[in-house]
């Protein structure tokens, strides 16, 4: 187990969120406390200093605020993932699974040229479903998936099994 960072004790455990039974990892306090916040920022953007990437995709909508961070700290582009009918012109989809029903993400078809190497971020790594299928619709636009970087992997939902093999996936906290 991975020594816990200080900017961790900022982060807020909400029993029964958004379900009964779901113990939420509430980022805001992090967000809202400028010194852990940027320490947090510094452990995300740390392992992608010397990886040569082209692009930010974040993933709404937790992945805007802290994509967007790193994005501005690495001088990139971003480039946001949203739910469906969020954004204007032409879009490419991609559905996937849930544990009850089903969900959809979207991105504009002409975000980036093809070949782009994109890092792609999220807030939290659960099932992995939603990063798969993040990495499915960059793929979709032909873009190169040259890693994954979250601020919290939840250990023993399997989603890091549902990455891409090869491609780098970094969470700054395990829990
Ligand atoms: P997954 O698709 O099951 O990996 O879930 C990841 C998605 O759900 C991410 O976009 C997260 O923002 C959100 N999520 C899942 N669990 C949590 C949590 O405990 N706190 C905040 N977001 C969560």
């Amino acid at each position: 187990m991975q020594d816990m960072p200080a900017w961790a004790a900022q982060l807020r455990d909400v029993a029964d969120f958004p379900r009964p039974g779901i113990v939420f990892k509430d980022i805001n306090p992090l967000l809202a406390h400028p010194q852990a916040r940027a320490q947090a920022l510094t452990s995300m953007v740390a392992p992608w200093q010397r990886v040569g990437i082209g692009a930010v995709l974040g993933v709404e909508a937790r992945g805007f605020i802290l994509g967007t961070a790193m994005a501005m700290q690495m001088a990139l582009p971003f480039v946001p993932v949203r739910k469906p009918g969020k954004l204007p012109g032409a879009v490419v989809s991609q559905h996937y699974a849930l544990e009850y029903g089903s969900d959809c993400i979207q991105i504009q078809a002409d975000a980036l040229p093809a070949g782009t190497r994109v890092l792609i971020v999220d807030d939290v790594l659960a099932t992995g479903g939603t990063l798969a299928a993040t990495v499915a619709l960059a793929r979709q636009l032909q873009l190169e998936v040259v890693g994954g970087a979250v601020l919290i992997e939840l250990d023993g939902l399997g989603g890091r099994a549902r990455w891409p093999v090869g491609v780098p996936l970094h969470a700054s906290l395990v829990v």
